[in-house]
């Protein structure tokens, strides 16, 4: 089974890190789990993974060491925080791993660094790996399409309450394609967040909306308002296997493929 893609994750400890690391372990008939990450200074670092995680020890000890894990990887599965995945992403491309990316919050200066890596390697990268979100995706820029701008577009989404950044990396991409539907970049049709005298809502526009609070993994909808109708489309997500699940999947087809920036769309041909 020693051909089966080798696998590192970046960031074990957090959330998403742990249910990647349950996700990989529980396709041994897929990939291999061969290195788990943590930054320095992490009290996980030089302990056994499943010891740390409260089970038998798994033979796998937690590194700092990104060179050396990346050296012996095929794939890079990142779900950290934006630092951490810009310096992550020209080490995987040194070492021409797939690197999938699910980190959000990442900005402009982030995404130029990012698409450099992606000139020597395969980068896949979604602010949402769930098939359910990405076809969420699809029916918002068909629906946005179809109706005119007397239709006010808006995007709420509610996330737990350790959520750092807002909106999510979701309500964007479904923002970005609501803006495609319309045939325009977001960054025109985007509204600044309301708060106080915000004067009545422009035409045409997409608002955002966050709440945040409790265990919430992820919900999302976009909702079409006009006069005397209104449609919502909504995707609920209440078990995060379903990003670590999307992720692997990612890592599996990126393999052998050219360099380049692809997205879950590619991924899950849609
Ligand atoms: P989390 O629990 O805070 O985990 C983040 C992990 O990354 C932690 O283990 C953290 O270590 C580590 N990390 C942060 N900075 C690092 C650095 N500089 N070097 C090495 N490791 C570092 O967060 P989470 O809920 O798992 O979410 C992580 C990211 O994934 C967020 O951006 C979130 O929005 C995103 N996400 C994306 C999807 C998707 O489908 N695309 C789904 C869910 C979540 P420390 O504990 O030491 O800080």
């Amino acid at each position: 089974m020693t051909d089966l893609p080798a696998i590192t994750i970046a960031g074990a400890s957090g959330r998403m890190g742990r249910m990647l690391t349950a996700t990989v372990l529980a396709a041994p008939d897929r990939a291999r789990l061969v290195a788990v990450l943590e930054r320095p200074g992490h009290p996980w670092v030089g302990q056994d993974l499943g010891t740390v995680t409260g089970g038998a020890p798994l033979g796998l000890t937690v590194t700092d060491d990104p060179l050396e894990a990346l050296a012996q990887s095929q794939a890079l599965l990142d779900f950290t925080s934006p630092a951490a995945t810009v310096e992550l992403s020209a080490l995987a491309a040194q070492a021409r791993a797939v690197h999938v990316i699910g980190t959000t919050g990442l900005e402009p200066h982030h995404l130029a660094k990012i698409s450099a890596a992606a000139r020597h390697a395969v980068v896949v990268r979604a602010g949402n790996m769930s098939l359910g979100v990405n076809l969420l995706v699809r029916l918002t820029q068909k629906v946005a399409q179809a109706l005119d701008a007397d239709w006010d577009i808006e995007i709420v989404e509610a996330h737990h309450r350790m959520k750092v950044d807002a909106p999510s990396g979701t309500a964007l991409m479904l923002g970005e394609a609501a803006a495609e539907g319309r045939g325009a970049p977001l960054s025109d049709l985007r509204t600044p967040a309301r708060e106080g005298i915000t004067g009545a809502r422009k035409h045409g526009t997409i608002g955002f909306s966050a709440i945040r609070g409790g265990d919430v993994v992820g919900e999302h909808d976009v909702i079409f308002a006009a006069d005397g109708e209104r449609i919502v489309l909504r995707h609920l997500a209440t078990d995060r296997s379903i990003f670590a699940r999307g992720a692997l999947k990612a890592a599996l087809w990126g393999q052998g493929k050219k360099p380049g920036e692809y997205d879950m769309m590619d991924v899950l041909g849609l």
